[in-house]
Protein backbone atom coordinates (compact mmCIF):
# COMPACT_ATOMS: atom_id res chain seq x y z
CA UNK A 1 0.00 0.00 0.00
CA UNK A 2 2.60 2.25 0.83
CA UNK A 3 4.54 1.89 -2.03
CA UNK A 4 1.87 1.82 -4.09
CA UNK A 5 1.05 5.46 -2.64
CA UNK A 6 4.35 6.66 -3.29
CA UNK A 7 4.39 5.67 -6.85
CA UNK A 8 0.91 7.15 -7.70
CA UNK A 9 1.93 10.01 -5.45
CA UNK A 10 5.05 10.24 -8.01
CA UNK A 11 3.07 10.07 -11.39
CA UNK A 12 1.12 12.52 -10.36
CA UNK A 13 3.93 15.07 -9.37
CA UNK A 14 5.32 14.32 -12.91
CA UNK A 15 2.03 15.13 -14.29
CA UNK A 16 1.94 18.64 -12.43
CA UNK A 17 5.66 19.22 -13.29
CA UNK A 18 4.36 18.44 -17.32
CA UNK A 19 1.58 20.98 -16.91
CA UNK A 20 3.44 23.65 -15.26
CA UNK A 21 6.37 22.89 -18.18
CA UNK A 22 3.49 23.47 -21.28
CA UNK A 23 2.10 26.31 -19.42
CA UNK A 24 5.37 27.91 -18.81
CA UNK A 25 6.48 27.71 -22.61
CA UNK A 26 2.97 29.22 -23.64
CA UNK A 27 3.72 32.50 -20.92
CA UNK A 28 7.65 32.59 -20.78
CA UNK A 29 8.31 32.28 -24.75
CA UNK A 30 8.69 35.28 -26.19
CA UNK A 31 7.61 34.31 -29.75
CA UNK A 32 4.44 32.80 -28.59
CA UNK A 33 3.74 35.00 -26.11
CA UNK A 34 3.93 37.77 -28.95
CA UNK A 35 1.51 36.22 -31.10
CA UNK A 36 -1.37 36.14 -28.73
CA UNK A 37 -0.65 40.26 -27.57
CA UNK A 38 -2.12 42.86 -29.94
CA UNK A 39 0.02 45.77 -30.40
CA UNK A 40 -2.68 48.47 -30.06
CA UNK A 41 -0.17 51.25 -31.49
CA UNK A 42 0.48 48.76 -34.55
CA UNK A 43 0.63 50.47 -38.23
CA UNK A 44 -3.20 50.46 -39.47
CA UNK A 45 -5.63 52.48 -41.74
CA UNK A 46 -5.91 56.18 -40.33
CA UNK A 47 -9.71 56.05 -41.42
CA UNK A 48 -11.73 59.41 -41.96
CA UNK A 49 -9.36 62.41 -41.67
CA UNK A 50 -10.93 66.01 -40.70
CA UNK A 51 -11.89 67.65 -44.40
CA UNK A 52 -9.37 70.41 -45.24
CA UNK A 53 -10.24 73.91 -44.70
CA UNK A 54 -10.41 76.22 -47.83
CA UNK A 55 -7.45 77.27 -49.72
CA UNK A 56 -8.27 80.62 -50.68
CA UNK A 57 -11.04 81.90 -47.79
CA UNK A 58 -8.14 83.68 -45.66
CA UNK A 59 -5.39 85.99 -45.86
CA UNK A 60 -1.80 85.65 -45.10
CA UNK A 61 -0.86 87.84 -42.48
CA UNK A 62 2.82 88.10 -41.00
CA UNK A 63 4.37 88.77 -37.91
CA UNK A 64 7.03 88.46 -34.65
CA UNK A 65 6.67 85.94 -31.77
CA UNK A 66 9.17 86.27 -29.70
CA UNK A 67 10.43 89.56 -28.78
CA UNK A 68 11.73 91.35 -25.20
CA UNK A 69 10.52 94.87 -24.13
CA UNK A 70 11.43 96.59 -21.16
CA UNK A 71 9.54 94.42 -18.79
CA UNK A 72 12.50 91.91 -19.50
CA UNK A 73 15.23 92.85 -16.92
CA UNK A 74 18.09 92.51 -19.77
CA UNK A 75 16.46 94.03 -22.79
CA UNK A 76 17.78 97.59 -23.61
CA UNK A 77 15.97 100.72 -25.18
CA UNK A 78 12.89 98.72 -26.00
CA UNK A 79 9.80 100.02 -24.82
CA UNK A 80 6.27 98.59 -25.85
CA UNK A 81 5.59 101.65 -28.08
CA UNK A 82 8.82 101.38 -29.61
CA UNK A 83 8.54 97.88 -30.53
CA UNK A 84 4.83 98.47 -31.65
CA UNK A 85 5.31 101.33 -33.71
CA UNK A 86 8.41 99.87 -35.65
CA UNK A 87 6.03 96.98 -35.96
CA UNK A 88 3.30 99.23 -37.93
CA UNK A 89 6.06 100.20 -39.46
CA UNK A 90 6.77 97.44 -41.40
CA UNK A 91 3.88 96.21 -42.26
CA UNK A 92 3.19 93.23 -39.53
CA UNK A 93 -0.23 91.55 -38.86
CA UNK A 94 0.50 90.32 -36.09
CA UNK A 95 2.98 90.52 -33.14
CA UNK A 96 3.47 88.71 -29.56
CA UNK A 97 5.82 90.28 -27.37
CA UNK A 98 7.34 87.96 -24.73
CA UNK A 99 8.79 89.23 -21.97
CA UNK A 100 10.50 86.40 -19.18
CA UNK A 101 7.90 86.11 -16.74
CA UNK A 102 10.74 85.03 -14.22
CA UNK A 103 11.67 88.95 -13.82
CA UNK A 104 8.24 89.77 -12.70
CA UNK A 105 7.11 86.75 -10.64
CA UNK A 106 4.92 85.45 -13.19
CA UNK A 107 2.92 88.49 -13.12
CA UNK A 108 2.95 89.69 -17.19
CA UNK A 109 -0.79 90.27 -16.48
CA UNK A 110 -0.04 93.83 -14.70
CA UNK A 111 3.23 94.73 -16.29
CA UNK A 112 3.61 94.05 -20.13
CA UNK A 113 -0.56 93.70 -20.79
CA UNK A 114 -0.80 96.97 -18.58
CA UNK A 115 1.84 98.85 -20.10
CA UNK A 116 0.06 101.96 -21.44
CA UNK A 117 2.07 101.69 -24.42
CA UNK A 118 0.28 97.66 -25.50
CA UNK A 119 -2.09 98.71 -27.78
CA UNK A 120 -1.97 98.95 -31.80
CA UNK A 121 -4.27 100.49 -34.78
CA UNK A 122 -3.01 98.15 -37.27
CA UNK A 123 -1.06 94.99 -35.52
CA UNK A 124 -2.99 92.38 -33.78
CA UNK A 125 -1.51 91.81 -30.22
CA UNK A 126 -1.30 88.06 -28.90
CA UNK A 127 -1.17 87.93 -25.08
CA UNK A 128 1.96 85.45 -24.52
CA UNK A 129 5.49 85.76 -22.01
CA UNK A 130 8.46 83.51 -21.99
CA UNK A 131 7.96 80.89 -19.45
CA UNK A 132 11.73 81.23 -18.27
CA UNK A 133 12.37 78.41 -16.14
CA UNK A 134 15.39 75.86 -14.70
CA UNK A 135 14.11 73.73 -17.51
CA UNK A 136 14.40 75.85 -20.06
CA UNK A 137 11.63 78.03 -22.19
CA UNK A 138 8.83 78.20 -24.01
CA UNK A 139 6.25 80.90 -25.35
CA UNK A 140 2.43 81.41 -24.89
CA UNK A 141 1.05 82.82 -27.23
CA UNK A 142 -3.20 83.43 -26.41
CA UNK A 143 -5.74 85.59 -28.30
CA UNK A 144 -6.69 87.03 -25.36
CA UNK A 145 -5.37 87.65 -21.37
CA UNK A 146 -5.39 84.39 -19.58
CA UNK A 147 -3.82 83.83 -16.06
CA UNK A 148 -0.01 83.58 -16.72
CA UNK A 149 0.67 83.14 -13.02
CA UNK A 150 -1.03 79.62 -13.15
CA UNK A 151 1.33 78.23 -15.52
CA UNK A 152 4.40 80.16 -13.58
CA UNK A 153 3.78 78.30 -10.59
CA UNK A 154 3.67 74.56 -12.03
CA UNK A 155 7.15 75.80 -14.07
CA UNK A 156 9.11 73.49 -12.11
CA UNK A 157 6.33 70.80 -11.63
CA UNK A 158 6.08 67.28 -13.41
CA UNK A 159 4.82 67.66 -17.30
CA UNK A 160 1.37 65.69 -16.23
CA UNK A 161 1.11 68.74 -13.83
CA UNK A 162 2.04 71.28 -16.38
CA UNK A 163 0.06 69.97 -19.39
CA UNK A 164 -2.90 69.95 -17.04
CA UNK A 165 -2.98 73.63 -16.43
CA UNK A 166 -1.78 74.09 -19.95
CA UNK A 167 -5.08 72.80 -21.26
CA UNK A 168 -7.33 74.46 -18.37
CA UNK A 169 -5.55 77.29 -19.95
CA UNK A 170 -6.33 76.97 -23.06
CA UNK A 171 -3.10 78.35 -24.56
CA UNK A 172 -1.03 77.71 -27.44
CA UNK A 173 2.39 76.80 -25.86
CA UNK A 174 6.03 76.56 -27.83
CA UNK A 175 8.93 75.25 -27.46
CA UNK A 176 11.83 78.34 -27.78
CA UNK A 177 15.53 77.39 -29.03
CA UNK A 178 15.54 73.85 -28.55
CA UNK A 179 19.26 73.30 -28.57
CA UNK A 180 21.94 75.32 -26.95
CA UNK A 181 21.61 77.48 -23.79
CA UNK A 182 18.09 77.11 -21.89
CA UNK A 183 17.08 74.71 -24.29
CA UNK A 184 13.23 73.59 -23.70
CA UNK A 185 13.56 70.51 -21.43
CA UNK A 186 9.99 69.25 -21.13
CA UNK A 187 8.27 66.80 -22.93
CA UNK A 188 7.56 67.68 -26.48
CA UNK A 189 4.08 66.69 -26.24
CA UNK A 190 2.95 69.47 -24.16
CA UNK A 191 3.79 72.28 -26.95
CA UNK A 192 1.82 73.06 -30.13
CA UNK A 193 5.23 74.83 -32.06
CA UNK A 194 8.42 74.72 -31.65
CA UNK A 195 11.13 77.66 -32.87
CA UNK A 196 12.93 76.02 -35.65
CA UNK A 197 14.17 79.65 -36.34
CA UNK A 198 15.44 82.43 -33.34
CA UNK A 199 17.09 84.78 -34.43
CA UNK A 200 18.64 86.11 -37.45
CA UNK A 201 21.70 83.80 -37.20
CA UNK A 202 20.15 81.20 -39.12
CA UNK A 203 23.57 78.77 -39.14
CA UNK A 204 22.73 78.33 -35.04
CA UNK A 205 19.36 76.64 -35.82
CA UNK A 206 20.78 73.65 -37.46
CA UNK A 207 19.83 71.38 -34.44
CA UNK A 208 16.66 72.79 -33.79
CA UNK A 209 15.48 71.57 -37.22
CA UNK A 210 17.19 68.10 -36.02
CA UNK A 211 14.80 67.72 -33.43
CA UNK A 212 12.16 69.09 -35.14
CA UNK A 213 12.25 65.96 -37.84
CA UNK A 214 12.71 63.91 -35.04
CA UNK A 215 9.39 65.10 -33.48
CA UNK A 216 7.20 65.24 -37.22
CA UNK A 217 8.58 61.76 -37.77
CA UNK A 218 7.58 60.28 -34.74
CA UNK A 219 4.18 61.20 -35.62
CA UNK A 220 3.87 64.48 -33.75
CA UNK A 221 1.77 67.26 -35.52
CA UNK A 222 4.04 69.89 -34.67
CA UNK A 223 3.99 73.70 -36.35
CA UNK A 224 7.69 75.02 -36.67
CA UNK A 225 8.00 78.92 -36.16
CA UNK A 226 10.51 82.05 -36.06
CA UNK A 227 11.20 84.57 -33.25
CA UNK A 228 14.10 87.05 -33.66
CA UNK A 229 14.14 87.07 -29.46
CA UNK A 230 15.22 91.05 -30.00
CA UNK A 231 16.00 92.32 -27.01
CA UNK A 232 17.59 95.43 -27.55
CA UNK A 233 16.20 99.09 -29.43
CA UNK A 234 17.68 101.96 -30.31
CA UNK A 235 18.64 104.30 -27.69
CA UNK A 236 17.05 107.45 -27.84
CA UNK A 237 20.41 109.21 -27.36
CA UNK A 238 23.86 108.44 -27.28
CA UNK A 239 24.19 108.23 -23.44
CA UNK A 240 21.75 105.60 -23.74
CA UNK A 241 23.50 103.05 -25.57
CA UNK A 242 24.55 99.74 -24.10
CA UNK A 243 27.05 97.33 -24.62
CA UNK A 244 24.54 95.37 -26.53
CA UNK A 245 22.91 98.35 -28.74
CA UNK A 246 24.92 97.05 -31.87
CA UNK A 247 22.61 94.10 -32.01
CA UNK A 248 19.78 96.00 -32.78
CA UNK A 249 21.02 97.05 -36.57
CA UNK A 250 21.25 92.55 -37.02
CA UNK A 251 18.30 91.39 -34.80
CA UNK A 252 15.21 92.97 -34.59
CA UNK A 253 11.33 92.66 -35.23
CA UNK A 254 11.05 90.22 -38.47
CA UNK A 255 14.14 89.02 -38.22
CA UNK A 256 12.90 86.11 -38.73
CA UNK A 257 9.11 86.80 -40.34
CA UNK A 258 6.54 83.89 -39.47
CA UNK A 259 3.28 83.72 -41.99
CA UNK A 260 0.55 82.72 -41.30
CA UNK A 261 -2.69 81.92 -43.64
CA UNK A 262 -5.60 82.73 -40.48
CA UNK A 263 -9.43 82.49 -41.77
CA UNK A 264 -9.47 86.10 -41.27
CA UNK A 265 -7.61 89.17 -39.56
CA UNK A 266 -7.94 88.48 -36.15
CA UNK A 267 -5.90 87.55 -33.03
CA UNK A 268 -7.58 83.94 -32.30
CA UNK A 269 -7.41 83.32 -36.21
CA UNK A 270 -3.56 84.09 -36.22
CA UNK A 271 -3.44 81.52 -32.97
CA UNK A 272 -5.38 79.09 -34.63
CA UNK A 273 -3.43 79.35 -37.67
CA UNK A 274 -0.66 78.65 -35.65
CA UNK A 275 -1.67 75.93 -33.79
CA UNK A 276 -2.72 74.15 -37.36
CA UNK A 277 0.36 74.62 -38.79
CA UNK A 278 -0.57 76.84 -41.80
CA UNK A 279 2.65 78.28 -41.59
CA UNK A 280 6.39 79.96 -43.22
CA UNK A 281 9.16 81.31 -42.26
CA UNK A 282 10.82 84.17 -43.81
CA UNK A 283 14.57 85.92 -43.78
CA UNK A 284 12.75 89.22 -43.10
CA UNK A 285 9.28 91.18 -43.70
CA UNK A 286 10.44 91.94 -47.16
CA UNK A 287 11.58 88.76 -48.07
CA UNK A 288 9.39 86.38 -50.58
CA UNK A 289 7.02 83.87 -48.59
CA UNK A 290 6.95 80.26 -48.96
CA UNK A 291 3.97 78.75 -50.02
CA UNK A 292 3.75 75.35 -50.33
CA UNK A 293 0.92 73.17 -51.77
CA UNK A 294 -0.14 69.94 -53.11
CA UNK A 295 -3.07 68.67 -55.37
CA UNK A 296 -4.05 65.01 -54.39
CA UNK A 297 -6.46 64.22 -57.14
CA UNK A 298 -4.76 65.03 -60.09
CA UNK A 299 -7.17 67.58 -61.51
CA UNK A 300 -4.29 70.44 -61.60
CA UNK A 301 -5.86 72.47 -58.88
CA UNK A 302 -4.30 72.53 -55.07
CA UNK A 303 -6.41 71.30 -53.08
CA UNK A 304 -3.90 71.47 -49.62
CA UNK A 305 -1.62 73.63 -47.97
CA UNK A 306 1.51 73.34 -45.47
CA UNK A 307 -0.44 72.32 -42.15
CA UNK A 308 -2.82 69.83 -43.87
CA UNK A 309 -3.31 66.31 -43.79
CA UNK A 310 -5.08 64.31 -45.77
CA UNK A 311 -5.22 60.18 -46.53
CA UNK A 312 -2.61 58.59 -49.18
CA UNK A 313 -4.39 56.80 -51.95
CA UNK A 314 -1.35 55.60 -52.65
CA UNK A 315 -1.81 57.72 -55.97
CA UNK A 316 0.94 59.99 -56.88
CA UNK A 317 0.34 63.59 -55.32
CA UNK A 318 1.74 66.57 -57.58
CA UNK A 319 3.63 69.17 -55.31
CA UNK A 320 4.10 72.49 -55.80
CA UNK A 321 5.85 75.30 -53.94
CA UNK A 322 6.06 79.26 -54.82
CA UNK A 323 7.65 81.88 -53.83
CA UNK A 324 5.36 85.10 -53.52
CA UNK A 325 6.79 88.77 -53.34
CA UNK A 326 9.32 91.08 -54.09
CA UNK A 327 12.63 89.69 -54.93
CA UNK A 328 15.15 90.40 -56.92
CA UNK A 329 14.50 89.74 -60.98
CA UNK A 330 17.54 87.68 -62.05
CA UNK A 331 17.49 85.74 -58.49
CA UNK A 332 18.44 82.20 -58.42
CA UNK A 333 16.79 80.00 -55.42
CA UNK A 334 17.44 76.52 -54.21
CA UNK A 335 14.38 74.67 -53.03
CA UNK A 336 14.93 71.55 -50.44
CA UNK A 337 12.07 69.26 -50.23
CA UNK A 338 12.76 66.77 -47.47
CA UNK A 339 10.57 63.57 -46.96
CA UNK A 340 10.27 62.02 -43.55
CA UNK A 341 13.64 63.62 -42.59
CA UNK A 342 15.80 62.92 -45.07
CA UNK A 343 16.56 64.97 -48.32
CA UNK A 344 14.34 63.82 -50.86
CA UNK A 345 15.22 66.64 -53.62
CA UNK A 346 17.04 69.61 -54.42
CA UNK A 347 15.49 72.02 -57.51
CA UNK A 348 16.03 75.17 -59.08
CA UNK A 349 13.73 77.92 -59.41
CA UNK A 350 13.69 81.87 -61.06
CA UNK A 351 11.46 84.11 -62.65
CA UNK A 352 8.78 86.48 -61.62
CA UNK A 353 7.44 83.85 -59.35
CA UNK A 354 9.56 81.63 -58.80
CA UNK A 355 7.98 77.93 -58.41
CA UNK A 356 8.83 74.24 -58.87
CA UNK A 357 6.57 70.85 -59.04
CA UNK A 358 7.33 67.60 -58.08
CA UNK A 359 5.69 65.26 -57.90
CA UNK A 360 5.71 61.45 -54.90
CA UNK A 361 3.32 58.65 -53.94
CA UNK A 362 2.74 58.58 -49.76
CA UNK A 363 2.70 55.20 -48.62
CA UNK A 364 -0.44 54.19 -48.26
CA UNK A 365 -0.33 52.73 -44.71
CA UNK A 366 1.83 54.62 -42.32
CA UNK A 367 2.90 58.45 -41.91
CA UNK A 368 4.69 60.90 -44.47
CA UNK A 369 5.61 64.60 -44.37
CA UNK A 370 7.35 66.81 -46.91
CA UNK A 371 8.40 69.99 -46.18
CA UNK A 372 10.86 72.91 -47.86
CA UNK A 373 13.54 75.07 -47.57
CA UNK A 374 14.56 77.58 -49.82
CA UNK A 375 17.89 79.39 -50.49
CA UNK A 376 18.97 82.08 -52.50
CA UNK A 377 19.68 85.85 -52.55
CA UNK A 378 18.88 87.94 -49.48
CA UNK A 379 16.29 90.69 -49.75
CA UNK A 380 17.45 94.04 -48.08
CA UNK A 381 16.05 94.74 -44.83
CA UNK A 382 17.06 99.16 -44.36
CA UNK A 383 15.28 99.11 -41.10
CA UNK A 384 17.81 96.28 -40.51
CA UNK A 385 20.90 96.97 -42.10
CA UNK A 386 22.83 94.30 -40.83
CA UNK A 387 20.55 91.50 -41.15
CA UNK A 388 20.80 90.16 -44.57
CA UNK A 389 25.05 89.82 -43.79
CA UNK A 390 24.04 87.41 -40.50
CA UNK A 391 21.44 85.69 -42.08
CA UNK A 392 23.32 83.78 -45.05
CA UNK A 393 21.43 82.53 -47.57
CA UNK A 394 18.70 81.48 -46.17
CA UNK A 395 15.14 82.82 -47.60
CA UNK A 396 12.56 80.84 -46.17
CA UNK A 397 10.95 77.48 -44.78
CA UNK A 398 7.54 75.78 -45.21
CA UNK A 399 5.30 73.90 -42.89
CA UNK A 400 5.37 70.21 -43.37
CA UNK A 401 2.26 68.70 -45.76
CA UNK A 402 0.84 65.82 -44.24
CA UNK A 403 -0.25 62.26 -45.29
CA UNK A 404 -2.36 59.66 -42.18
CA UNK A 405 -1.00 61.55 -38.80
CA UNK A 406 -3.65 60.67 -36.30
CA UNK A 407 -5.59 63.77 -35.13
CA UNK A 408 -6.06 62.16 -32.21
CA UNK A 409 -2.21 61.23 -31.71
ZN1 LIG B 1 14.66 82.26 -24.03
ZN1 LIG C 1 13.55 85.20 -25.30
Amino acid sequence: MFKNNCTKNAVRRKLFYIILLVAGLFTCNPVLAQSTIKNPWAVKDIGTLPPISSLTKGIWLKGELHIHSSHSKESSNNSVGKILAFAKSVGMGFICITDHDNHVDGDIAHNTWTDSEFKSDSVLLLYGAELTTTRGHANVFSAKPYNHQLLYNVRDQRDTVIGRIKRQLGIHLSANHPSGKDNFGYSYDLVNSIEVWNSVVWSRNANAIMIWDDMLSSGRKLTGRGGSDAHHGTPDSPDKATANSGQRNANYVGTPTTWVFAKERSSQAVVDALTNGRVSISSNPYAPRVEFYADINDDGKMDMMMGDNAKATGKPVNFRVQLTGEHIPEGKFTVTVIKDGGKFGTFEASGEMPMIQFTDAPKILGRTYYRVTVEGPGTPYPQVPGAMTVNGNMVGLSNPIYFNFDPNF
